[in-house]
């Protein structure tokens, strides 16, 4: 089995949303190049099989999407996309036959972020129509998330903020159930075949301007996941979308050389003791979740 389970490849920094609940990075706007994918996929190539085209930005509007399919299938690897859905009936014909692609996550609590800069009933339903045609003509996994879930007000707020995209879902896919009866909050529910919804509570994105807690914790970062942003800045997660802890540059320095790093090797260890050595790490929400 590969170190790696999930593989962050940020094939652009560049959305087409501002999103309430994502803070908007302050680097450069890039697209990486065909060149430099390629590089990045013949270097991890004995550490993962799966990718994941998303740190920041939306995948959806890089001109080259179907270029970066076909290498990565070319290449051995099992392409995982996160995408705020918006873009799915431009890029459709690029992507749905793409044998790389393995899932698509839609995050719909993009819209929720955006209120009232689009009409909701038209974004749902492409999606929906995507994730139709997919589970027909494909094996792609559609993910449906709803992470918009307030801790404080848990029920009412996320069954009312919700309610149309769910009742859109409920329809599309002829449930004869309501979707909020059963899924529980940190769960996912299938909808259908190959279609998946998951709904669980907005966390809070590691910023150095926020509080520090104590440290004591467990995460994933450089364990199981790793990202390369845009520039090819290596991060231990998906969350370090500002390349605070910069490990070095895939572009100039071998991967194996930046994971045999000091610092690189300092997190994994910290973390195996339970404790976050990173200032970043030690003022991050999702660390939360691992619960300890
Ligand atoms: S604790 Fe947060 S910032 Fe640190 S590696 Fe994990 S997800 Fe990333």
């Amino acid at each position: 089995m590969k170190r790696f389970k999930k593989f962050y490849i940020e094939i652009t920094n560049v959305c087409n949303l501002a999103c309430s609940f994502c803070p908007q990075t302050k680097r450069q706007p890039e697209f990486m190049k065909v060149e430099n994918f390629s590089n990045i996929l013949d270097q991890i190539k004995p550490y993962t099989d799966y990718i994941y085209f998303h740190v920041k930005g939306e995948p959806f509007v890089h001109p080259e999407i179907d270029k970066f399919l076909d290498l990565s299938y070319e290449k051995g690897f099992k392409v995982n996309i996160t995408t705020n859905g918006t873009l799915i009936n431009k890029v459709e014909d690029k992507i749905i036959m793409k044998p790389a692609l393995r899932q698509i996550n839609f995050s719909l609590h993009s819209f929720d972020g955006n209120e009232g800069s689009r009409n909701k009933d038209k974004y749902i339903n492409n999606i929906l129509s995507f994730a139709k045609k997919a589970i027909d003509n494909t094996n792609i996994i559609i993910a449906l998330r709803l992470w918009n879930i307030d801790k404080d007000n848990e029920i009412s707020f996320g069954k009312k903020k919700n309610y149309e995209l769910l009742e859109a879902i409920e329809k599309e896919f002829k449930l004869n159930y309501k979707i909020e009866e059963k899924v529980i909050v940190g769960g996912g529910i299938k909808i259908s075949d190959r279609v998946y919804l998951n709904q669980d509570y907005e966390f809070q994105w590691p910023d150095l301007k926020e509080a520090e807690d104590d440290g004591k914790g467990f995460c994933y970062g450089l364990r199981n996941q790793v990202a390369v942003l845009v520039d090819g800045t290596v991060v231990p997660c998906c969350l370090d979308g500002e390349g605070v802890i910069n490990l070095g540059n895939i572009n100039t320095t071998p991967f194996s050389q930046i994971l045999e790093s000091n610092r690189a090797n300092n997190i994994l260890n910290g973390f195996s003791r339970r404790e976050a050595v990173e200032e970043l790490c030690r003022k991050c929400g999702y660390r939360k979740r691992f619960g300890v």
